[in-house]
């Protein structure tokens, strides 16, 4: 047993519900002093679930990415070829996630997670449905058709957000991809492979667009469709919705305009592009 309290407890189920699989997108700090932390609050979401149901996290690894592409901090350029020479290759049971916190950063070491495995855009499963989401993730299809993003709409996994808004829900970007949103090619992902016992950085096609930060514009059209759940678990806020129903309703947004989920950074330059792109004829 963790040593999670029984009203946290009973928060996690309600947020959960009777989903079979579970994409969680969490900031455990929200949910305020816990004791044990991150370890207890992991180890309380699989109990939670128990034996019959599967939990799926993110598990990117941007760490891998070409340095030229880094934003966040950038990397200097002078510094480029030293990074991409000491580049690890990517290990599914090796390679950390990139800065998505404490559940990622223990479920891939899990003794039975399972992590697809696209050295970028990975995501780890634990239950008895992760073998089989996990089993595939194109190299070149990192958010499309042949990734586990539509596995886990086949089985309307409930996509529940942990003190974390709709910037993080990573599902955005397949509905992006299915709309063929027009700025699709902007986005690059580009890492180190072993080809035939050679070091390369190859690209991958694109699916999906490359910045998160403008998928607050669906908020409004989700209350309106009455699909998502409110809850707290501790203090944090918690978002839960069926992946189907994102899916439509982010469909509907994106027919009625395809710049819909651009951010209005005027720092970022991926989605100030795409607003250029999308304008002229
Ligand atoms: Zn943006």
């Amino acid at each position: 047993m963790s040593s999670l309290s029984s009203e946290l407890r009973r928060d996690l189920e309600a947020a959960f519900g009777d989903a079979r699989v579970v994409m969680l997108h969490a900031a455990p700090r929200e949910i305020g002093l816990v004791d044990g932390g991150g370890r207890a609050i992991f180890d309380g979401i699989l109990e939670v679930l128990g034996p019959s149901r599967t939990l799926v996290v993110p598990a990117f690894t941007n760490q891998l990415t070409d340095p030229s592409h880094w934003v966040n901090p950038p990397a200097p350029p002078e510094r480029w070829e030293t990074i991409r020479a000491e580049m690890p290759l990517f290990d599914p049971h090796e390679t950390p996630p990139y800065q998505l916190g404490a559940i990622p950063a223990l479920a891939y070491r899990h003794l039975r997670a399972a992590r697809s495995p696209h050295p970028v855009m990975s995501l780890v499963a634990i239950g008895p449905d992760a073998e089989g989401l996990m089993q595939s993730h194109a190299i070149t299809d990192p958010m499309g058709r042949r990734s586990p993003w539509p596995r886990l709409v086949e089985v309307d996994a409930r996509v529940v957000l942990l003190g974390v808004g709709l910037t993080r829900c990573t599902l955005v970007h397949y509905a992006e991809h299915l709309a063929g949103v027009p700025y699709e090619d902007l986005a690059t992902c580009t890492f180190p492979l072993e080809i035939e016992g050679e070091r390369h950085f190859v690209e991958a096609e694109p699916s999906g667009g490359d910045c998160s930060e403008g998928f607050d514009a669906l908020f409004p059209h989700l209350e309106r469709a009455r699909v998502v759940e409110h809850r707290r678990v501790g203090r944090a806020r918690t978002m839960s919705f069926s992946a189907r129903d994102l899916l439509r309703v982010a469909a509907e947004v994106l027919r009625a305009d395809p710049l819909a989920l651009l951010c209005n950074f005027v720092t970022c330059h991926l989605c100030s592009r795409a607003r250029v792109d999308g304008a002229s004829p």
